[in-house]
């Protein structure tokens, strides 16, 4: 489908719940992809069929850009680069992390599974979610990124250049390639019309001296990064999943007010005393978050760390599992 002038969308096949992935060609020199889907059969038939209605293959591809670290969106970046000799750009974090994408699963996973039980999940369901990791991440692969961005860098092609900006949050890598003279950015993850980004619980990613084990404030990181797309005043967003966000400004303010709203309700729940981040999970999904105890728990966690900048909860680290409790409140018979 072409959106704008030498810019085409191809709806790419994955094997997961939210559906195809955008995959964008800008036709100009280099040809360039932004994302190429997941390591999957079905998705290469239909990034080839997308390639071939507009007149092009996967031969033909000299750049492919990597909006960040999710397989649905980077799992067959070794294999479109390896068929075409296309350069792979991306984030220096970015690069770091797929170089090796088994390790920096596993690494992900043990964090994950270590702060799940730290915030009393009960193990075995901790122990599930390795499992289900172990399961999804056969669609991802290693991938040599060849080009190494670093934020506020240019790519420069023959009729446009796009800026490099890093947008963590919904992952540490999440990047906005942004056409500055025509208003409009791709955005991966990071703004989607369809769907609210989840913040996911992630590893702090970058320097020799980021700590391995700590948890990444993703929402407050990705509220920041949302004011600074705002910022920008596009006019269009091109996003990973779904049509485009024709009117970025409101959306973003849609999706601020909602965690604004979130947070209270989570505060609500801890007026009648102390609670761990499971109890609120439970307390705010039931059943629904013992099904989907990672996106219930990032939520959760997510919002604890919105309402612990605006000082109304504090956190007992001390306390295992860690407690959460209104600021000023007493911890009563725990
Ligand atoms: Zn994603």
């Amino acid at each position: 489908m072409l959106l704008e002038s030498g810019v085409h969308c191809i709806e790419v096949a994955t094997p997961f719940r939210v559906g195809p992935v955008n995959v964008y060609l800008i036709d100009d020199d280099p040809l360039t992809l932004i994302d190429t889907g997941p390591n999957w059969g079905s998705a290469l038939e239909s990034l080839e069929r997308g390639l071939n209605e507009i007149g092009v293959g996967v031969g033909n591809l000299g750049l492919v850009l990597l909006t960040h670290q999710h397989i649905d969106h980077v799992g067959l970046a070794g294999l479109v680069s390896r068929r075409s000799g296309a350069e792979v750009g991306g984030l220096d974090i970015l690069a770091d992390y797929l170089v090796d994408y088994d390790a920096s699963a596993a690494a992900d996973d043990a964090m994950r599974e270590a702060t799940m039980c730290r915030h009393g999940i009960d193990p075995a369901i901790a122990a599930l979610l390795r499992s289900t990791s172990a399961t999804t991440s056969r669609w991802g692969a290693s991938i040599v990124i060849t080009s190494r961005l670093r934020p506020g860098d240019k790519v420069v092609l023959r009729d446009r250049s796009l800026r490099v900006l890093a947008r963590s949050g919904h992952s540490p890598t999440d990047t906005i390639f942004v056409d500055e003279a025509a208003g409009f950015a791709f955005g991966g993850d990071h703004l989607l019309s369809g769907i609210s980004s989840n913040a996911l619980v992630d590893r702090i990613l970058g320097g020799e001296d980021a700590p391995s084990d700590r948890r990444a404030p993703s929402l407050l990181n990705y509220r920041e990064s949302l004011r600074k797309t705002q910022e920008l005043d596009l006019r269009v967003v091109f996003g990973g999943h779904g049509p485009p966000v024709l009117d970025p400004d409101a959306l973003i303010r849609k999706r601020l007010a909602h965690q604004d709203a979130r947070a209270l309700e989570f505060l609500e729940h801890l007026e009648s005393g102390p609670l761990t981040a499971w109890e609120l999970a439970l307390r705010h999904w039931g059943k629904i978050a013992e099904q989907q105890p990672f996106l219930t728990m990032s939520e959760v966690l997510g919002h604890l760390d919105l309402l612990i900048a605006a000082e109304r909860v504090v956190e007992h680290v001390d306390r295992d599992p860690v407690l959460f409790q209104i600021t000023g409140s007493e911890i009563i018979g725990r």
